[in-house]
């Protein structure tokens, strides 16, 4: 399989995550002056016509070494913000600290561990069904997922998580002055 080296190379960029993302396109960066190709690159010559990126799954029962390495990357940053490294100065260690929650908004109803959205309120137009009713495992695969995709709001979750970055350095600013 001529293919093979590269496809190795894939597994080994994703950590062998279990359920990668396919992606499938190209991407062309332009000097904005001259209009010069700085980069072009296309999936079209990966194996199978296709990239593979982690899913980046946080849930050990979704995809066991994405989880571990965001649980092992969860564990080096609160780290380094107690006691400092990785570019925080080790001044930190005497100040004060503060263990904040930050809750996203919601961006619509979703499977929940234990007895789900029970069938009362707001029927939904499109599953013509109120709530889900049913009882979630830790493991089972809906938990997280919207009760209903019609009404989810997927690009609000999608323009909120673009935009976190800003939003995180808007609160920092605003926290620290
Ligand atoms: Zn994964
Ligand atoms: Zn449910
Ligand atoms: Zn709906």
């Amino acid at each position: 399989m001529p293919d093979l080296a590269r496809w190795l190379d894939q597994i080994r960029a994703t950590g062998g995550c279990a359920a990668p993302v396919h992606l499938a396109g190209h991407t062309t960066t332009l000097a904005s002056d001259t209009g010069e190709v700085l980069r072009h690159y296309t999936t079209a010559t990966e194996p199978g016509g296709r990239l593979a990126v982690r899913c980046r799954n946080r849930r050990a029962s979704r995809c066991a070494p994405c989880s571990r390495e965001h649980s092992g990357d969860t564990f080096h940053l609160v780290r380094a913000g107690l006691s400092g490294g990785k570019g925080v100065p080790d001044s930190v260690r005497t100040r004060p600290r503060l263990f904040v929650t930050l809750t996203a908004p919601s961006f619509g109803r979703v499977h929940r561990v234990g007895v789900c959205h029970p069938a009362r309120r707001g029927r939904c137009e499109h599953s013509g069904r109120h709530g889900c009713g049913g009882t979630h495992s830790a493991t089972d695969v809906l938990v997280g997922q919207p009760l209903c995709t019609s009404c989810y709001d997927y690009p609000g979750h999608v323009l909120w998580n673009a935009s976190a970055p800003t939003l995180w350095k808007a609160f920092r600013v605003f926290s620290s002055g």
